[in-house]
């Protein structure tokens, strides 16, 4: 017996299912999680000293590699000053103007402790400067676990939303109206027939949890129209996209202003860190300042701060993001070109450093839908030969992967003659 399938073992007494959360679990995949104990650079060791190429990147913080000497020197000098005040200190109005810097929508911002207190706030604060119920989000899109955004489309019912999990309350779950990402005239019809009840829209640019589809043109356009025509917010979720697929994230690769936008994962170099922020008139609203209700005991902690942005500042270095997307371009090529020698149907994609990959017969997949109809068995079996090569990929097929600055060419390479091999014996 391995080492992570005795701790399998012995977590899933005290912890449910083993897991802190669900994905680690590899329902997706089968088998049993692997368990971790370091990581470095590109690279994550597993409990038997197995060493992995990792693209997982803790689901998306380590855009610089695992353990960067600068994350950890100003974790170190930070540690000996003291780990909370729950009082204001200097580095939080640092991180504040290094984000205002990077991300020129963001006029004001509040930091919180992960994604999901990021959008849930966001949210909140959307009703509460609007002073409306009703929000859109989009089938595939995920924005954490907060219960407005834990809500799936109504069956044909275009203002009716439904609880996605048992706990959510129908009553709030009918305020949120699911459309189908990447579907123009869908919203355009939303907006045509409800969107003076809007107070906004929530949208990943690049979605990233339906595996990797880049938005389609026109669609974030058009968010922006019918938010601007109706008085509705658009808040761009930038928990994945943000500092990665473009210095000032999607809305600089696509050139879109939201009015809101929320942060994680990179802001936080692997601390437990979110974000929200826009327009000045906007955040005016939140507390103590205005009347939307927003706190956290821990929110805008010392040691996060530092970490953040120790890695804020070496992702603004000249040709970072050029550099990650030359690199996820050639893995993303490779990729594709040995599962043509082997003749699997195959389609993959990057928007900077996230990439995807996808058994099918298309090459070009913009919906939920057509995610969805993509091989999955053949997913599970390529992530565990994969596995067996020493790549570790995410563990479910509807996640997107990440390039970060530690990996090298060698690796990338070391990676294609895996997918090779592991194509070979999908087709065998
Ligand atoms: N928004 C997006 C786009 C995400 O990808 C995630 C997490 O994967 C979240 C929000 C939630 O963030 P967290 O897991 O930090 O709560």
């Amino acid at each position: 017996m391995s080492r992570s399938e005795a701790l399998f073992a012995r977590a899933q007494h005290r912890i449910p299912g083993g897991v802190n959360s669900p994905v680690r679990a590899f329902k997706g995949v089968g088998g049993t999680p692997i368990f971790f104990h370091k990581a470095q650079g590109a690279y994550i060791y597993d409990e038997d000293e197995q060493r992995y190429v990792d693209y997982v990147g803790s689901w998306g913080p380590m855009i610089i590699g695992h353990s960067h000497p600068k994350v950890l020197d100003a974790i170190r000098t930070q540690m000996d000053l003291g780990l909370s005040f729950g009082a204001p200190t200097e580095v939080e109005i640092t991180m504040a103007e290094k984000v205002c810097e990077l991300v020129p929508s963001m006029e004001m911002v509040r930091m919180v402790n992960s994604g999901t207190e990021a959008t849930m706030s966001a949210i909140r604060l959307a009703r509460g400067f609007t002073g409306r119920d009703k929000i859109v989000k989009f089938e595939g899109c995920y924005h954490g676990h907060s219960d407005s955004l834990l809500v799936k489309a109504g069956s044909g019912a275009l203002t009716l939303g439904v609880p996605n999990s048992p706990g959510v309350p129908a009553d709030l779950a009918k305020h949120t109206i699911t459309l189908q990402y990447n579907d123009i005239d869908e919203v355009k019809q939303c907006f045509q027939e409800v969107g003076n009840d809007i107070a906004c829209i929530i949208v990943e640019p690049v979605a990233g949890n339906m595996n990797c589809i880049p938005p389609v043109e026109g669609f974030l356009e058009t968010l922006r129209e019918v938010c601007d025509s109706s008085g509705a917010l658009l808040i761009f979720d930038e928990v994945m996209t943000g500092f990665r697929v473009a210095l000032g994230g999607a809305q600089e690769k696509y050139g879109i202003t939201p009015d809101l936008t929320t942060l994680g994962k990179v802001i936080g170099a692997g601390m437990p860190v979110g974000a929200f922020g826009g327009k000045r008139e906007v955040m005016e609203h939140i507390s103590p300042l205005g009347p939307v209700y927003q706190a956290g005991t821990l929110s805008g902690n010392p040691i996060a701060m530092v970490a953040g942005l120790a890695a804020l500042d070496i992702i603004s270095e000249p040709e970072f993001h050029t550099e990650l997307d030359r690199k996820a371009k050639y893995l993303v090529d490779g990729l594709l070109k040995a599962a043509e020698r082997v003749g699997i149907p195959f389609h993959a994609v990057n928007a900077g450093g996230m990439f995807g990959f996808f058994f099918t017969e298309s090459n070009a997949i913009t919906s939920f839908k057509e995610m969805m109809s993509c091989d999955i068995e053949r997913f599970k079996l390529f992530f565990h030969f994969m596995l067996e090569e020493g790549v570790y990929l995410a563990p479910a097929a509807y996640e997107a992967g990440f390039i970060s600055q530690a990996h090298t060419k060698d690796d990338i390479d070391f990676t294609l003659m895996a997918a090779e091999r592991s194509f070979k014996k999908i087709q065998s």
